[in-house]
Order: structure tokens, then C-alpha cells, then sequence
């Protein structure tokens, strides 16, 4: 009889185990099933970019990572937006906004009259530099011996407008990026790159043999542009752009990336 009424003891304890992780793999199952299915989808925020750009933009790993990704998601945070980032040329990024394959461009890209027919910017975030990048033992040692030089450029950037204006566009070869143009650099093929100053001490830190001349040569506003049309989303992300500025985040990203 006492043998019986523990088994039998040993059988309900049982079950109520058994039972138990059951009603737990279940309440789970639920509870995942209503966080997936409650939430409104969030919209999403998609910016064009050229990462070849650091430290604003440039792949690590399969991330694209830099000052303007960091930028962006934290406007998207603000705005409870899902932040998408597509990489593409950088003279497809104005195109594309007008043509609303994108939502906003962002690539360190600087506010200038000519661009301002075509889209609109935001507040301005940073400021850059336009530099000139040579091998070390260049016979550039300063702007004034540019001219008549092979100057690499990547297209449809200031510094490939800058440098057709100034010196010629019969002296002046594009690149589709600023990797490819200090690659043609260290192979001789151009005798200086006009780039903007970040991305060239960037570039020349990862390059043996380069320097950065000291003498810059145009100083510009980085902003980020917006189809025309889409004055609404323009203001939302410059009021998201104003705070973070304004609370020092920026400026904390900013130094993230470029040491003083
Ligand atoms: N600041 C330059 C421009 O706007 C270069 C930008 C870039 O190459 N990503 O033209």
C-alpha cells in the first residue's frame, strides 16, 4: 500500500514536470507569436552613400560603418525609423534622390549652388577640406605646382569640378572612387589626387609611400540632400540632425572616428 502511493506520488510528479515545460514551450511560443505580430512595422529610411569614403563611410566586414552611417542611425533612432544603406556610385546618389529611389544621400557630400539646383540639404554637420594627396618624394610640394600635373579625381566630386576649373579638364582623370584613384596614384598614373582631407589622411595611413600636402585647398559644409519634393521628411531628419548636434553627438561621433 505504501509502495503504491509513491509511485503513484512519483507518477503525478511526473506528469506535472512534463506538463510544466510543456505549458512553458507553449507560453513562450505565444508570447513570441504576439511581440512578432504587435508591433507596427517600422518605416524604413533608405540613404545613398559611396563608401569609399573613410572615415565618413567604408565597408568592415560586411557592415558599412564611419561617421555618416553613424550619423544616420542615430537620426533614424530618433525617428523610430529602420535605417537602410545602400552603396552606390557617388554621382548616382544626387540622380537617384531626384528619381526617389532613395530617400536621402549622405556620403560627405558638400552643399554647393550647383547641387542646390538639383536637390535640397540639411543643416550642415561637418566640415571638409579639399587635399592633395602625392608620393613622398613628389616634385609637388605645394598647390602651386599642380598645374600642368595629371590630377586624379573621382568624378562629379568638388574636387573633380575644382580641379577641371582650375587646371583643365584635359589634366584631370576621373575615378569611379578614392580608392581606385590612389590606387592609380601609386602606379603612377596620376601625379596627385585631389580628395577631401579626411578620407586622404585616411587613405595615406593606409598606404605606404603617400603624403598629404599641407597647404588645402577649398574648404567646404558636408550636408545631407533630399528629393525636392520631400520637403516633409527633410524636415524631420534636419530636426533629428538639430538635437543630436545640439546635445553633442554628433561631435561624439565626429571624434569617434578622427582623433585630434
Ligand atoms: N565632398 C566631396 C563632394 O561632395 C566628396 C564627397 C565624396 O567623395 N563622397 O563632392
Amino acid at each position: 500500500m505504501k509502495k503504491n502511493i509513491k509511485k503513484i506520488l512519483l507518477v503525478v510528479l511526473a506528469i506535472a514536470i512534463v506538463g510544466g515545460i510543456f505549458a512553458a514551450c507553449a507560453g513562450n511560443k505565444t508570447s513570441d507569436e504576439t511581440t512578432t505580430a504587435a508591433p507596427a512595422e517600422k518605416e524604413t529610411l533608405v540613404m545613398a552613400t559611396n563608401a569609399e569614403f573613410p572615415p565618413y563611410e567604408y565597408h568592415e566586414g560586411d557592415a558599412i560603418v564611419g561617421i555618416d552611417a553613424e550619423i544616420a542611425q542615430a537620426i533614424a533612432d530618433k525617428l523610430g525609423m529602420e535605417l537602410k544603406i545602400e552603396d552606390v556610385a557617388f554621382d548616382s546618389i544626387i540622380p537617384g534622390v531626384q528619381a526617389k529611389k532613395y530617400d536621402m544621400g549622405m556620403a560627405g557630400m558638400t552643399v554647393t549652388e550647383e547641387r542646390l539646383k538639383s536637390v535640397n540639404f540639411s543643416d550642415s554637420y561637418a566640415k571638409g577640406v579639399q587635399a592633395v594627396i602625392v608620393k613622398e618624394d613628389s616634385d609637388i610640394k605645394s598647390i602651386d605646382d599642380i598645374k600642368g600635373k595629371k590630377i586624379g579625381v573621382q568624378t562629379s566630386t568638388t574636387g573633380d569640378i575644382y580641379a577641371s576649373d582650375d587646371y583643365g579638364e584635359e589634366n584631370v582623370t576621373k575615378f569611379d572612387n578614392g580608392a581606385i584613384a590612389v590606387q592609380a596614384l601609386q602606379s603612377d598614373k596620376v601625379d596627385c589626387v585631389i580628395i577631401d582631407n579626411e578620407p586622404a589622411k585616411s587613405y595615406v595611413a593606409a598606404n605606404k609611400g603617400l603624403k598629404v600636402l599641407e597647404t588645402a585647398y577649398v574648404e567646404e559644409d558636408y550636408a545631407i540632400c533630399f528629393n525636392k519634393e520631400n520637403k516633409e521628411l527633410q524636415d524631420k531628419v534636419n530636426g533629428a540632425l538639430k538635437e543630436l548636434i545640439a546635445d553633442g553627438t554628433v561631435q561624439k561621433i565626429i571624434d569617434k572616428y578622427i582623433k585630434a
